[in-house]
């Protein structure tokens, strides 16, 4: 059965409002209340207060469809099948209401019978401990025993510090022997790419206190993760995310802009899916509000979208290219996010005007940058490492983000003295302090209300503003 990925998020939030679930429209990507976390990252973020009693949730069950970014998958991106920086979460909840047998009921009915998923090729893993979700598995779903993989605590062990905290059960996809490592044992857990994870189940049954004991929980949660591009990956039974329906049409974007084929060259390639996924993600963060910025997630945003921009000059492109692709993305998800879509002219705006600064830099930064690792291939040194004081200046003149010119580097197997590259940041930072004589972050302060102000034309003043701080 093929679905297109929009189609797939309507199915999972119908059929969870079908059995009783409160269903409510992603929240921003901007973290509310909680300042431990620059970006949402998972479904259950934004209803972390709900997990902890600290607020009653709308009702006992609820399923969303949650944006999310990880900065920290951004090196997998375009490399593997699976990782985007920005994605959507597909998840149900339960807040001491149904926990192990009803959460992987639902699930399973949803994948067999919505999505009509082939059973033999479906494969759940279990947390090593956890003999309650194994004999859940066996006995009422009847999966055979040796397709129950036991999984240790860095996969199937959810818990961050302390509090709510447990075992989780994932559900993997057998994509065929073609994708994998070529092990006859190869099964869920491996790093190859022939068991593609796509949904995680966790059971937050304890309480875990500043001893470090897990305390049962008297009602325990449910709280669950599916990526919506990896089972739409699935459903469309394409190699990876970048061919899936929404995404692929904007891949198709950005490769109608270069003259090159895809699928010849590696390298190339890569940049096209990274700038597919960078560009979608920041097209989702400006719509939340955020603002290129050299502080918290504006710098985040900054990076994501100057990343893509150097990729977009090595395929040989000119112009405000990410800026033309937000046409595309509105394209693919402007229907399912029509506040994305209200917000495409501002949205181009930001991003045009971040794009164009960055290129009056971006050239002569390269070639300084070309130039400080050609003096470094001839020294004699065994390691590269380039002084803090140019990769700070690359940064403060040139408007390189230091990932920028690590990544640059570490090309050349080189890096980064990055020690010394802070305490000129923190340097900076004083400096600017007392000639402003007041510590305010202003971008900071205005990305945090995570939501675009009603006037437009205000919100740009505030960018001009924030120019003034961030010196590039
Ligand atoms: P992986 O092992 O593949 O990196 P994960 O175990 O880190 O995934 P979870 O934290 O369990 O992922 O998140 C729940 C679900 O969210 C995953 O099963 C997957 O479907 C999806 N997901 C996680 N990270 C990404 C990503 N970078 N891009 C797309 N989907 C993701
Ligand atoms: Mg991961
Ligand atoms: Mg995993
Ligand atoms: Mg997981």
């Amino acid at each position: 059965k093929s679905m297109g990925l929009n189609e797939i998020r309507k199915a999972f939030l119908d059929f969870y409002e079908s059995k009783d679930h409160y269903v409510t429209s992603s929240y921003s990507l901007v973290p509310q209340g909680d300042k431990s976390l620059l970006l949402v990252n998972a479904g259950m973020q934004p209803l972390k207060k709900y997990f902890m009693g600290t607020e009653m949730p709308p009702k006992p069950r609820m399923a969303t469809c949650q944006k999310c970014i990880r900065t920290g998958d951004i090196e997998n991106v375009g490399v593997t099948a699976r990782h985007a920086t920005f994605f959507e979460m597909l998840g149900n909840f339960s807040f001491g209401d149904y926990f192990k047998e009803g959460s992987i009921r639902f699930g399973w009915e949803f994948i067999t019978e919505v999505l009509e998923l082939p059973v033999d090729k479906l494969w759940p893993s279990v947390y090593f401990e956890d003999d309650e979700a194994f004999t859940i598995w066996r006995d009422v779903i009847g999966i055979p025993e040796e397709k129950i993989t036991r999984l240790g605590k860095e996969d199937n062990f959810w818990e961050i510090g302390t509090g709510p905290c447990g075992p989780c059960s994932e559900i993997y996809f057998d994509r065929g022997p073609e994708y994998g490592c070529g092990d006859p044992d190869c099964k869920p857990g491996c790093e190859c790419e022939r068991f593609l994870e796509f949904w995680n189940h966790v059971f937050t049954q304890y309480d875990k206190d500043d001893q470090g004991n897990y305390n049962l929980l008297e009602n325990p949660n449910i709280d669950t993760g599916m990526g919506l591009e990896r089972i739409a990956c699935i459903m469309q039974d394409v190699d990876t995310i970048f061919e899936v329906d929404t995404i692929k049409s904007i891949r198709d974007a950005v490769i109608s802009m270069c003259n090159v084929v895809y699928g010849e060259n590696r390298k190339q390639d890569i940049s096209i899916r990274i700038i597919t996924d960078h560009v979608k993600a920041i097209t989702f963060m400006v719509g939340d509000g955020i603002m290129p910025n050299n502080e918290g997630r504006g710098y985040v945003l900054r990076r994501l979208l100057r990343r893509a921009a150097r990729h977009a000059k090595m395929l040989g492109l000119t112009g405000n290219v990410l800026t033309e692709l937000v046409d595309s993305v509105m394209a693919a998800y402007g229907e399912s996010y029509p506040n994305l879509l209200a917000r495409k002219d501002y949205i181009k705006k930001i991003i045009s005007v971040e794009e164009e600064r960055f290129q009056t830099t971006i050239d002569q930064g390269l070639a300084i940058l070309t130039a400080y690792i050609e003096e470094m291939e001839s020294n004699q040194e065994e390691t590269k490492v380039l002084s803090g004081e140019k990769a700070f200046r690359l940064y403060d003149t040139y408007g390189f983000p230091l990932e920028l010119t690590l990544e640059i580097l570490e090309e050349h197997q080189m890096t980064v003295d990055e020690e010394s590259f802070k305490a000129q940041m923190t340097m900076q930072k004083e400096r600017a302090r007392s000639a402003r004589g007041s510590g305010d972050e202003l971008g900071w302060a205005q990305d945090a209300l995570g939501q675009l102000p009603k006037d437009m034309a205000s919100e740009f003043v505030g960018y001009d503003q924030t120019e003034v701080e961030s010196k590039i």
